[in-house]
């Protein structure tokens, strides 16, 4: 069995260009589905997966471990760059999903699974539309509430919220009480039995973050998310060691070693690895691995396209630490036109029942895929009161 070509097929999805990668074999009707969305980098991550492709065009798919070590390797740079990364990613999704259909299993049987009966989902407020989730106003708690409310009907148990506004390296008292009135308004619109979380965004610097973590450590929140840089992993240790809130983040680390670092520092409870940007369902079962010998939570980060969360739910069903799955559903009304999914989920409590098709589930139409060509994503750039450059 062989590889006979990589495609990448864009799918513009308003905030994102999807990305998704079909790794084709000589086998009769043999091909595999993976994804590498990394927003605003398009068209370079096209680029990283055709020169990913050289090296593994002619090679056997269900070699994947092999595979991965070539794609990370051998180009002498090691591919833990983002885009890099990314693209490695996409093309690993794609060959386990060849696995899982030449062995006739789910991914997850694979691993070992399914590890539990259902994984928990939660979403973004405003279920993934743009301008609900990154748009609103932190001074417009009561919108908060209403979406928080929201969220609540459509079944979720669980959702996350930008409740902290962009601040300078230090700012008084302003931004930390309008961020506590947000968290404060959603707390009183859904009561104590539902989860909330709060991102961050690694805005705030880590004195900020801090300030915020401490204020909003009343409300209970499930995780408080990027509360700074992901590169202040002594920051992020800091703020994790003074409040009771669970701190989460690794969306933007894409290597093993780099979540040793974490990890070691205790700068998190909850690794939020994103499977297509750091290489791939490959290198995020060693990570997986590493968190557990450090007890961490696992809640991958996944407001991608369809293939990302097909792959960031069997990893969930083959998890023992796995807590919940980052799901958008809103974000654009035709995703369902684009992709057929193996897996069910219960209207009730958003929980998904396990895959039971091969590999990961996915079907892929490619026509529908056409109607919606690469566009330019919508820039979302931040800039201070004082005219000098923020973090989104
Ligand atoms: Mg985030």
């Amino acid at each position: 069995m062989k590889i006979t070509g990589v495609e990448t097929h864009v799918c513009h999805a308003r905030m994102r260009n999807w990305v998704f990668v079909k790794v084709l074999t000589d086998q009769d009707g043999l091909f595999g589905w993976g994804e590498a969305t990394l927003e605003w980098h398009t068209r370079a991550v096209v680029g990283a997966v055709q020169d990913c492709a050289e090296l593994i065009v002619g090679e056997d798919p269900t070699r994947v471990e092999h595979l991965w070590q070539m794609m990370y390797r051998q180009h002498f740079w090691h591919g833990h760059g983002i885009v890099r990364a990314t693209a490695i990613a996409g093309i690993d999704l794609a060959l386990w999903d060849i696995l899982g259909k030449v062995c006739g299993v789910p991914c997850s049987k694979l691993w070992g699974g399914p590890v539990r009966d259902h994984v928990r989902t939660y979403c973004h407020l405003g279920g993934g539309r743009m301008e609900d989730f990154y748009e609103t106003a932190a001074e417009d708690a009561k919108r908060f509430a209403d979406l928080a409310r929201a969220a609540v009907e459509s079944g979720f148990t669980a959702f996350k919220s930008m409740a902290v506004p962009p601040t300078l390296p230090l700012e008084g008292l302003k931004p930390i009480r309008t961020a506590e009135k947000c968290v404060a308004a959603m707390r009183e619109a859904v009561g104590e039995s539902i989860d909330i979380m709060v991102d961050a965004h690694a805005r705030p610097s880590p004195a900020m973050g801090l300030q915020f973590a401490k204020a909003l450590e009343p409300y209970g929140l499930y995780f408080f998310e990027e509360p700074c840089w992901p590169e202040s992993v002594d920051g992020l240790a800091m703020i994790n060691k003074a409040v009771s809130t669970p701190i989460a983040t690794g969306e933007r680390v894409t290597n093993l070693a780099a979540f040793k670092d974490l990890f070691n520092a205790r700068a998190c409870e909850v690794c939020q690895v994103d499977i297509t940007h750091c290489g791939g369902l490959s290198e995020a079962r060693r990570i997986a691995a590493l968190a557990e010998a450090h007890r961490v939570a696992l809640a991958p980060h996944n407001p991608q396209g369809p293939v990302s969360t097909a792959a960031s739910l069997e990893f969930g069903f083959s998890q023992p630490s796995y807590i919940i799955c980052e799901t958008v559903h809103a974000d654009v009304p035709w995703r369902s036109d684009v992709v057929q999914e193996g897996f069910t989920v219960e209207p009730k409590g958003r929980l998904v029942r396990p895959n039971t098709r091969p590999g990961l589930g996915i079907v892929i139409n490619e026509a529908e895929v056409r109607k919606h060509p690469f566009e330019q994503e919508l820039p979302q750039r931040v800039f201070y009161t004082d005219g000098s450059v923020g973090d989104w």
